[in-house]
């Protein structure tokens, strides 16, 4: 599978993104960046977007590509989350307040609503076309949950923002073909306190995460701080697993 990073940060400024991921170029995870850094053909490609939980660094950009899609003549986009974080996403963003609920609205260029909702059960396999996604809960401030998706003998998990957790890595364990593992490593290991108060990791809880994990295959640390990056990737290398490595903003090939 081919996995861009669009944004591997947990905060913004001219040269670091807000978390987004775009597999195949047509599934995204987390919309912190996906409209301001992808033409609007490249926009209009995606199918799907699976969110994991509400804070604003993972949903920025999801008002702006669905406005984009209902002035384009393009199939519609599907927004996926688990049930909670759906429900949150409806009330609090696409209220008629914040941002319209253009899975209210036709669009005048294509007579249907530019967007789905669709709410999907943790812990149950559910079929995007041809990729399995299972929504698996972490560990966070707010209702807040990873996935996993399969797709062409491969597999790769998406823990979004987490704090120490066991589930998803459970599930991880027992998928066949795991090729990559992205999580996150926010803060440095001097802010431990603030980490754990805030429901994220640091390199050194991030270590303690990878004694979980067993598939062999690289495990990322995305989502850091901008002031604390350096710190962070030399304690990500400091931990001496093969594994573990610094997310960065480029196109992989897995
Ligand atoms: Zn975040
Ligand atoms: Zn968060």
């Amino acid at each position: 599978m081919r996995l861009k990073v669009l944004g591997a940060y947990g905060a913004s400024d001219a040269e670091h993104n807000l978390t987004g991921y775009l597999i195949d170029d047509w599934l995204a995870v987390d919309a912190g960046t996906l409209t301001s850094k992808l033409s609007l053909s490249q926009q209009s490609r995606i199918q799907a977007v699976y969110i994991t939980h509400t804070h604003a660094d993972h949903i920025r950009d999801l008002p702006h590509l669905i406005h984009n899609r209902f002035v384009q003549n393009v199939g519609p986009l599907t927004i996926y989350a688990a049930k909670e974080v759906m429900t949150l996403l409806t009330q609090n963003l696409f209220n008629g307040i914040i941002w319209p609920d253009f899975a209210a609205l036709t669009s005048p260029f294509t007579g249907k609503p530019a967007v789905h909702y669709r709410a999907v059960a943790p812990g149950k396999k559910i079929m995007v076309g041809d990729v399995a996604m299972t929504a698996v809960a972490v560990e966070h401030q707010i209702p807040a949950y990873g996935v996993i998706l399969e797709m062409n003998g491969q597999a790769i998990t998406f823990t979004g923002d987490t704090g120490p957790t066991e589930e998803i890595w459970k599930r991880t364990n027992k998928t066949p073909n795991v090729v990559a593992v992205v999580t996150e490593a926010s803060f440095p290991n001097d802010q431990q306190s603030l980490a754990d108060d805030s429901a994220h990791l640091t390199p050194q809880t991030f270590g303690e995460e990878l004694k979980q994990i067993t598939v062999d295959a690289p495990i990322y640390a995305s989502h850091r701080k901008i002031p604390f990056e350096r710190d962070i990737e030399s304690q990500i290398r400091n931990l001496r697993d093969r594994r573990a490595r610094v997310l960065l903003e480029k196109n992989y090939t897995l």
